[in-house]
């Protein structure tokens, strides 16, 4: 593995992809502010000395044998939906040559306002599953968690949620478990009825 350009590695029984270090966030409890030499899956370098082309996502990707894995997961040390249009070509490459590994992304939901446009149409056919962070139940608490370097983050996370959902078989959000019950519960409300996703309550990882 080349230090300090890790593409692809491997966590339990998925395939992950690193397309980029570029976070319009600046999350308090966000890992890349606190690499140790921990048994983590951080304990790979993932900030990535520069951005690979489209062309080296999908060698790395395909220089593992894809029949071993669950998922290929795009998430990263970094927003992946800075790269959508690459890591669209990459899954179209792959589903060409008959590639059928169920895809998912992981996201905190704000690729629209980082791109300028609604993405959501981008996943149809491409993607089985994307989650989304959703973190806490006000835009309030969003805000102050999150330092996102737009205005309107929250909001914006929830509408392509929604749309996403048209697009894709599964969307899921995410919160961690070391938040108070009563926000869990409100976070439940707004995931299923407001956006009509699947729900998770993740376990905390430290590093
Ligand atoms: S969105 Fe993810 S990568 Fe970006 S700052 Fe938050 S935790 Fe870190």
């Amino acid at each position: 593995m080349e230090k300090g350009f890790t593409i692809t590695y491997e966590y339990g029984d998925n395939l992950y992809v690193n397309p980029t270090n570029r976070c319009n966030f600046n999350c308090e409890f966000c890992l890349r502010h606190n690499q140790s030499s921990g048994g983590s899956i951080y304990t790979h370098n993932l900030w990535l000395k520069r951005e690979p082309s489209k062309e080296e996502l999908l060698a790395s990707i395909e220089s593992w044998d894809l029949s071993k894995y669950k998922q290929l997961v795009f998430v990263g040390f970094g927003e992946p939906t800075y790269r959508i249009d690459d890591i669209c070509w990459v899954i179209d490459q792959m589903k060409a040559r008959g590639e059928k590994i169920f895809t998912r992304m992981d996201t905190n939901g704000t690729g629209s306002l980082i791109n300028g446009r609604d993405i959501a149409p981008d996943f149809a056919g491409r993607f089985d599953m994307v989650s989304i962070s959703l973190n806490t139940d006000t835009a309030e608490k969003y805000e102050a968690l999150c330092h996102p370097a737009q205005p309107g983050a929250y909001q914006a996370m929830k509408d392509f949620a929604r749309e996403v959902g048209k697009y894709v078989p599964t969307v899921m959000m995410t919160v961690v478990d070391t938040i108070p019950a009563e926000e869990i519960e409100n976070c439940r409300k707004i995931c299923e009825d407001e956006i009509g996703a699947t729900y998770r309550v993740r376990e905390y990882i430290a590093d």
